[in-house]
């Protein structure tokens, strides 16, 4: 069975060790070299939150996640290389006068949670981070992770080659068909291909970008162990703890196809707002900026989709990195019955 998958971000990627692992013979081609880190994916801030999500997106964001949470343990091991990974729960918070924000938060989950309730807790912050004390109340949600989205990445990319797969790199694919990949040096036959593009997918799907700025700080005189989220009115921002000290502050959202280099009013936006969490971050260095654009479909939900002998993944939005796991399992269940019901019908002929 030969199989082509077109972007080598998390949602081509990940299809690729599934397939993989059932010996299919895979070919992954993407417009990017191997290892310029120029999708999407790896710009993530590995932020693993169906609870959260939950404020603004449908259950299904939710459901998906969670399943999420429950396969990435696995994937972790399958990959046998160290991926931080962290599934410890996450704090949101929020200054006096935007409390109010959270109690709104709380409410809103209470109501669409039904049996998940306990998952949201009222706690003192600094029970949980004892340097965000003076933070006062706020929420700690229990089922909500994070991981390394490089680590994941660069050991999936190297679990592939191990395992055989053709990396077509530098080779922008100008069309998906039926059985067939077409790019610049020529056509390709398969027997079943995958479009995982992004927002390369632009010309067959309604996508939209949604631009998201993210700084990375080195804080030595910082010592947070959790996901924290700080709500406001007009800008929410999240810190995301890494080992050594590294502290990812983002993200921004802005509707708009825009890769140029991270503004200065984002900055200033995401920095007074981290400064207002942690004061020594004011001596932190900044030792990385990251920018790059979200594939959105209309509703903002991510379609799997199987007919006609292709595949898509795309709309993975804001949260690509949580759902891609229960995403790819979706579309490997709808292969398998495809595969099912083709074989039926081919020995009814024979018959
Ligand atoms: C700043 C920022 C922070 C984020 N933080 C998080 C987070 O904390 N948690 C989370 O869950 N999500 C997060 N996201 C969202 C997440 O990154 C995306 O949802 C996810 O990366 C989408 O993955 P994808 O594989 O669909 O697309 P991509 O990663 O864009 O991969 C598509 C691939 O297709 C290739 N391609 C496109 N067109 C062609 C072509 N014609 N021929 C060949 N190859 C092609 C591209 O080169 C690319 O490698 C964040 C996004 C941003 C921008």
């Amino acid at each position: 069975m030969k199989v082509g998958i077109v972007g080598a971000g998390v949602a081509g990627g990940l299809l690729a060790w599934e397939m993989v692992k059932k010996e299919f013979d895979v070919t992954l081609f993407d417009k990017n070299a191997i290892d310029s880190e120029a999708a999407c994916s790896f710009a993530a801030a590995g932020i693993l939150s169906p609870l959260a999500e939950l404020e603004m997106a449908e259950s299904k964001i939710y459901e998906l996640g969670t399943r999420s949470l429950q396969l990435y343990p696995d994937l972790i091991k399958e990959l046998d290389t160290e991926i931080y990974y962290r599934h410890q729960g996450s704090l949101v918070t929020a200054h006096g006068s935007d409390k109010v924000e959270l109690e709104r938060l709380y409410r809103l989950l209470e109501t669409k949670l039904n049996n998940g309730k306990d998952q949201v807790r009222k706690i003192s912050i600094g029970e949980k981070e004892p340097e965000l004390a003076h933070l006062g109340n706020g929420l700690w949600m229990t089922n909500e992770g994070q991981i390394d989205t490089i680590a994941l990445l660069t050991a999936l990319q190297k679990q592939l080659l191990k395992r055989g797969v053709s990396w077509v790199e530098n080779t922008e694919v100008q069309q998906i068909e039926p059985g067939r990949i077409k790019t610049d040096k020529g056509s390709c036959n398969y027997d079943w291909v995958f479009d995982c593009r992004g927002l390369g997918a632009k010309e067959t799907l309604p996508l939209r970008a949604v631009r998201g700025e993210l700084l990375w700080l080195h804080a030595p005189d910082v010592n947070i162990k959790h996901l924290t989220r700080l709500m406001h009115p007009r800008y929410r921002i999240y810190l995301v703890p890494r080992p050594n000290n590294v502290y990812l502050i983002g993200a921004t959202e802005i509707e708009s196809e825009d890769h140029s280099p991270v503004s200065v009013r984002s900055t200033l936006e995401l920095l007074s707002a981290a400064y207002s969490l942690h004061k020594s971050l004011g001596e932190a260095r900044i030792i990385k900026q990251v920018v790059n654009c979200r594939p959105a479909l209309p509703d903002n939900l991510p379609k799997i989709e199987l007919q006609d002998g292709i595949g898509i993944i795309n709309g993975l939005y804001r949260h690509g990195i949580l759902l891609a796991p229960a995403v790819v399992e979706q579309m490997m269940k709808l292969f398998e019955q495809a595969l099912i019901e083709k074989d039926e019908a081919s020995h009814a002929i024979n018959c």
